[in-house]
C-alpha cells in the first residue's frame, strides 16, 4: 500500500526554523500580553487585508461576538446568517446576546443566498453575517444592496476567508468589518487560537480595542463591560512569521484547485463550480450521494476526507431554544458534502493520486 495522505499536517514545515526564532525573541523580551508583536502583527495584517485597522483578539469566534457588540448589536436584535459554517458563526452572535436568523443557501455557491436573506428579515433585523465559506467569498454585492434598502449592517465572517476577494474588493473591508480566525488549520494559522477584526472605523476599531481588554480606557479604569480576550505576543510573533508565506500558499492552494477541477472531470462524484475567481480555497470540498461509501473507499487507499459539515446550525441541540426555520439546501448539503486534502504543502502527485481514487470510486 503506497504512503498515507493525511488531511493535513499542524507541525510547522519550511517556516519551522523562523517561528522557533520568533518565539525566543518573545520569551528573551519577556512581553507577552499586548506588546510589540501584537501591534506589528495588527499593522502587517490591515495592509495585507486592505483595511486600515486590524484588532487581534483570543479567537474567530470572539472577533465576531465583540464585533457586534461593538456596533451595538444585542438583545432583541436579529442576525441573518447562514445555516451551513462552523457553529461558531452563530454562537458568537448569541455570545453578543442577539438572535441567528438563518436564511438558506445559494446551491451552487454553498453561501447565503441573497433572496433568501431579504425573505427573512423582520423589524428586528440589524445585521447580516455571510460566511465567506471554504474560502469563496458570499455574493457580497447583492447583500450589500440588501442592507442598503433595509438600512442593515453587515458584519463579515471571513474566518476561512483570508487574502480572498469577492468581485475584486478583499472581504473584510466590504461591510463595516471583517472577523477572521488563526486557528491552527486556517489558511493563516497559529500554534494556538487566535483571531482578529478588520475594519476601516477608527472609532468602531477603538471601541474593540477597549472591550477586547476588559472595557478599559487606561489601567485600572473599567469604562464599560468588556471581555478578556486578547491575540498574545506569542502568536501575534507566529503570525508575522507566516504572513509574508501567506500570498504563496494560497497561490499553491489555487493551483491545486484547478488542478483537482480538470483531474476529477467525469469523475462520480460534484464539484461545487467556483463563482469567484477570489476564491482562496481553504477547503476543496466535493459533494456525493454516498458519502460513506466514498469516504471508506478513499480511506482504503489511505487518503482521509473530513466533512464541513455534518449538521447544518440551526439543527445542533445547542440552538433548540431558537425559533428555528428549516433551511433544506444546508440539510442536503451537509448530508452530501466531503473535503478532499488541499493544503499547500500537498504535492501534485498527491493531488493526483487522490484523484485517481476518486474516479475509481465505483
Ligand atoms: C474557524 C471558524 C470560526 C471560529 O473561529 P475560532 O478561531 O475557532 O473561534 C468561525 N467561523 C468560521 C466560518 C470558521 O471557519
Amino acid at each position: 500500500m503506497s504512503t498515507p495522505v493525511p488531511f493535513m499536517s499542524l507541525a510547522p514545515g519550511e517556516d519551522a526554523a523562523d517561528i522557533r526564532a520568533a518565539i525566543d525573541r518573545v520569551i528573551a523580551r519577556g512581553w507577552y500580553i499586548l506588546g510589540p508583536e501584537l501591534e506589528a502583527f495588527e499593522a502587517e495584517f490591515a495592509a495585507a487585508s486592505g483595511a486600515t485597522h486590524a484588532v487581534g483578539v483570543g479567537t474567530g469566534t470572539d472577533a465576531i461576538a465583540l464585533t457586534l457588540r461593538a456596533l451595538g448589536i444585542g438583545p432583541g436584535d436579529e442576525v441573518v446568517t447562514s445555516p451551513l459554517s462552523a457553529a461558531y458563526s452563530a454562537l458568537a452572535i448569541m455570545m453578543a446576546g442577539a438572535t441567528p436568523v438563518f436564511a438558506d443557501l445559494d446551491p451552487d455557491r454553498l453561501t447565503l443566498d441573497p433572496a433568501r436573506v431579504e425573505a427573512s428579515i423582520t423589524p428586528r433585523t440589524s445585521a447580516i453575517l455571510p460566511v465567506h465559506l471554504y474560502g469563496q467569498p458570499a455574493d457580497m454585492a447583492a447583500l450589500s444592496a440588501i442592507a442598503t434598502r433595509h438600512n442593515l449592517l453587515i458584519v463579515e465572517d471571513a474566518c476561512q476567508a483570508h487574502l480572498a476577494t469577492a468581485a475584486g474588493r478583499p472581504v473584510g473591508t466590504i461591510g463595516s468589518a471583517g472577523a477572521f480566525s488563526f486557528y491552527p488549520t486556517k489558511n493563516l494559522g497559529a500554534l494556538g487560537d487566535a483571531g482578529a477584526i478588520i475594519t476601516s472605523d477608527a472609532s468602531l476599531a477603538e471601541r474593540l480595542r477597549r472591550l477586547r481588554n476588559g472595557g478599559q480606557t487606561t489601567r485600572y479604569h473599567h469604562a464599560e463591560f468588556g471581555v478578556n480576550t486578547r491575540l498574545d505576543d506569542m502568536q501575534a510573533a507566529i503570525l508575522r512569521v507566516r504572513l509574508p508565506r501567506l500570498a504563496g500558499w494560497t497561490t499553491r492552494r489555487r493551483a491545486l484547485a484547478t488542478r483537482y477541477r480538470e483531474a476529477l472531470r467525469g469523475a462520480p462524484v460534484t464539484v461545487p463550480p467556483e463563482r469567484d475567481p477570489g476564491h482562496v480555497y481553504h477547503l476543496f470540498p466535493i459533494r456525493t450521494t454516498r458519502r460513506q461509501a466514498f469516504q471508506a473507499h478513499l480511506r482504503n487507499q489511505g487518503i482521509e476526507t473530513l466533512i464541513h459539515y455534518p449538521i447544518p446550525i440551526p439543527l445542533q441541540p445547542a440552538l433548540a431554544g431558537i425559533p428555528g426555520s428549516r433551511c433544506p439546501i444546508a440539510e442536503q448539503v451537509c448530508e452530501e458534502v466531503c473535503s478532499l486534502p488541499l493544503h499547500p504543502a500537498l504535492t501534485d502527485a498527491e493531488a493526483d493520486r487522490i484523484a485517481a481514487a476518486v474516479h475509481a470510486f465505483g
